[in-house]
């Protein structure tokens, strides 16, 4: 009876219908499937995180609506830890805005900078996010295509001057979700320099710079000259604290971004629970102790399936950050039928990298979210069944 509004229909299709029914199917047989499909951390909150939160439930004072902006508190603590983490300077005031998950921000900052026929230069594969909010605010986005042969960078010199002259906004994601690829300063050098030649603004999704291994410390895009009159990067407690279910995040840099979020926001929420902000002041002001352990357990997990998924005749490099393998599929498979492949002969669920985008057509996405035994249960399940 009720038409969807065409911003609904404009999404791209669903993939994962049939591997949902399958998955279903294998489920009422009573396979014991292995999970390796969505990038949600299967580690708890650090307790600490939680006790700061039981306290602050208590108090009345945090039961009311909070600010728009996010606590004061919180906000100066973000800062804090931007500046000891990338030597990046922030004003709490008005370049700090606290969100319900980086999601939240990554959809509304859309609504603030595009206009109906605004272009946004969308990355594939990635988060889906990135176009679902440009499509919502009346966008288009203008893919660029993340190819191994540029190391899962978006060739910028590619795009036409036409579509440059439209664009309003440029997305980018280092440590990269779902390549796993990493990004240098010459290569935020590069997108910061674009952004101040063609007035786009660049909003970096910055959610997996916890996550890295080796002693490699990721980079925040703020940390190059001039990155602050154009540039807008989220960060979210969510993979860095094992946080997912609490929504609490926050976005940081170019004031006017921070601004017109915050117009967009002050109409349609009203900002994260305090209780959860005091635990995000815990947080960030554990990072030391908290974040080193956790690296430690991705960093054996990751070795685990690389190692497996060699022994099964798989090409892929260890990645240098996030919690993601981004494998390759070999001939004469697609990213379908492997994902299909895995799960109803192995029992194991894998994303196909095409639901990230047809970009990612020709790779699947490991997500390194079971402990290790089950990772080693799961390498052993695919060599069994072989390529
Ligand atoms: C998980 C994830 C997010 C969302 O984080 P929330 O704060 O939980 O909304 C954003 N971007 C990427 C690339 C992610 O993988």
């Amino acid at each position: 009876m009720f038409k969807q509004a065409e911003r609904i229909s404009q999404l791209p299709p669903y993939l994962f219908k049939e591997i949902d029914e399958n998955k279903k199917r294998i489920m009422t047989r009573g396979v014991d499937i292995i999970d390796l499909g969505i990038g949600d951390p299967d580690l708890p909150t650090p307790p600490h995180i939680i006790e700061a939160m039981a306290s602050a439930v208590k108090d009345p004072a945090n039961h009311r609506y909070p600010s728009y902006a996010g606590m004061e508190e919180f906000r100066y603590a973000i800062a804090e830890w931007y500046q000891r983490r990338f030597s990046v300077k922030l004003d709490p005031e008005d370049e700090v805005i606290v969100l319900i998950g980086a999601k939240e921000g990554i959809a509304h900052i859309s609504l603030a900078f595009i206009d109906h026929g605004d272009l946004a230069l969308v990355p594939t594969p990635a988060y889906p996010v990135y176009n679902s909010g440009t499509l919502f605010a009346g966008g288009e986005s203008y893919f660029l295509p993340l190819l191994a042969e540029h190391g899962f960078k978006p060739d910028l010199a590619a795009i036409p001057p036409e579509v440059t002259k439209r664009a309003k906004m440029l997305w980018i994601n280092y440590p990269n979700n779902p390549t796993a690829a990493v990004a240098e300063r010459d290569f935020f050098e590069a997108i910061v320099a674009f952004g101040h030649r063609h007035g786009i603004m660049v909003c970096h999704d910055l959610t997996y710079s916890e996550i890295a291994f080796n002693g490699y410390k990721p980079m925040s895009l703020l940390e190059v000259d001039g990155a602050k009159e154009i540039g807008v990067e989220f960060h979210s407690l969510s993979k860095t604290f094992n946080m997912t279910g609490w929504r609490i995040a926050f976005a940081v840099g170019n004031r006017e971004a921070i601004q017109g979020l915050c117009a967009i926001k002050s109409n349609l929420d009203s900002g994260a629970f305090q209780a959860i902000q005091i635990a995000g002041i815990a947080a960030l002001k554990s990072h030391r102790e908290s974040i080193p352990e956790m690296v430690t357990v991705y960093e054996k997990r990751r070795d685990i399936m690389v190692r497996g998924l060699h022994g099964a005749g798989f090409t892929v490099n260890p990645p240098k950050a996030t919690f993601y393998l981004w494998v390759p599929v070999p001939r004469p498979y697609t990213s379908m039928d492997l994902t299909s492949k895995l799960l109803i002969e192995a029992g194991v669920v894998v994303t196909p990298g095409n639901g990230f985008g047809s970009a990612g057509d020709g790779y699947i996405r490991i997500a390194l979210t079971q402990d290790e035994k089950r990772l080693r249960e799961a390498a052993e399940r695919i060599q069994r069944v072989g390529l």
